[in-house]
């Protein structure tokens, strides 16, 4: 099978960890017979520089046409003074909203081995840390109507945050669909006790949740939620919620499975074209020493095989050869350890775990 994927490299330790990401990927290719054909697109600050906008038309047409995006990370002190709409960052809100990926995927899992690198004490990590959280992602506060005007106290600002009761049903299908191929649990984040937007959030989801009597669903108050995450984070199998509360949560749960060198995520739509990246961000500070952790952006394919392609014993045997490496004592300098190796070394190590 060919499968043709577009890739965004980006800028600072971006093209480091895609480049180990596509030689996993090129090894799954020749193990279990797939053709990977991979093009190279521009976004983000290196799109700026060369061609004057951070997401070019022609980005948007390739991956519109591709089977996955495969995306590095964008961003960097050089690009920091530009205008907001010339910022690398606009590129990738910008390719979001092209491709039309309303459900924002991170699983936050602590792996065994790295059980000493979770800031939690031993006894609320050793059963493990396996959460995932579905986060809607093109709608709500940071899309709404905003702006400036004059009011009791002088200048004021508003953001509104608005859902429609498509938008939620759509996000929380998501959401007890990946309940049911897992611990059918599903927590549904608001702040119903104060916002209307929060209680139609909540209508919608007990009525989504009706067509899923297999799934368990219950409401967290999302301040209830930061607490839960850090004194019982085991009690949580999906969480679900819209796109500022999941913001804020998904890092919460992120940075508590210890490194941010380790998260993948996908942003999905209605087809199978999804947009495959890891959590982090350009990392100005380590870029171009080869010492960026590669795993995020290489369990982000494993995802992309599994979610896009359908391709589960592929997935798996990419998370397989993390976890092998991870166990045989291999680390990057982020998970510690006294003889740290290169961002290319662990990306030839699992690559090479994979049989
Ligand atoms: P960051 O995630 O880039 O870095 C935070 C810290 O984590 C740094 O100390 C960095 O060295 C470390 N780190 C990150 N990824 C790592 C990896 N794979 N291996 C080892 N260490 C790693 O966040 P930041 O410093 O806040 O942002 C830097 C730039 O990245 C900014 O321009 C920001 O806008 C951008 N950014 C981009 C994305 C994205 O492309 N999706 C996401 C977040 C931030």
């Amino acid at each position: 099978m060919n499968y043709n994927i577009a890739v965004i490299r980006g800028d600072g330790i971006g093209p480091e960890v895609v480049a180990e990401a596509i030689k996993v990927l090129q090894k799954i290719g020749s193990v279990y017979g797939h053709n990977f054909t991979f093009t190279d697109v521009l976004m983000g600050g290196i799109a700026y520089d060369q061609t004057g906008s951070p997401l070019p038309q022609e980005t948007i047409e390739i991956c519109k046409s591709s089977d996955s995006v495969l995306l590095g990370a964008v961003g960097g002190p050089k690009w920091d003074s530009l205008p907001g709409d010339k910022r690398p960052e606009a590129g990738l809100l910008g390719i979001r909203k092209a491709l039309n990926l309303y459900a924002n995927i991170r699983p936050a899992v602590l792996f065994p081995a790295l059980k000493e690198a979770s800031p939690l004490k031993e006894e609320l990590v050793k059963n493990g840390i396996n959460i995932y959280v579905v986060r809607e992602l093109t709608g709500g506060i940071y899309f709404g109507e905003r702006g400036r005007r004059t009011g009791t106290f002088g200048e004021e600002a508003y953001d509104t945050d608005c859902y429609g009761v498509e938008e939620i049903r759509r996000i929380a299908k998501v959401a007890f669909e990946a309940a049911r191929k897992r611990n059918k649990k599903v927590t549904s984040i608001d702040k119903a006790n104060v916002l209307e937007n929060s209680r139609l959030w909540r209508e919608v989801v007990h009525e989504v949740a009706k067509d899923y009597p297999d799934v368990t669903v219950s409401d967290m108050l999302v301040d209830n939620a930061a607490m839960q995450l850090v004194k019982n984070p085991a009690q949580f199998d999906v969480v679900l919620a819209n796109n500022m509360f999941g913001d804020i949560l998904s890092d919460e749960a992120a940075q508590i499975t210890g490194s941010i060198g380790i998260l993948p995520s996908s942003s999905r739509g209605d087809g199978t074209l999804g947009l495959y990246e890891p959590i982090h961000g350009s990392a100005p500070d380590i870029a171009g020493k080869n010492m960026a952790n590669p795993i995020a952006t290489i369990l982000s394919v494993a995802m992309m095989l599994r979610d896009s392609f359908s391709l589960e014993a592929e997935a798996k045997a990419i998370e397989t050869a993390v976890e092998t490496v991870l166990n045989n004592g291999l680390r990057t300098a982020d998970l510690g350890g006294e003889n740290p190796i290169s961002c290319s070394q662990m990306g030839d190590a699992i690559r090479d775990a994979i049989l």
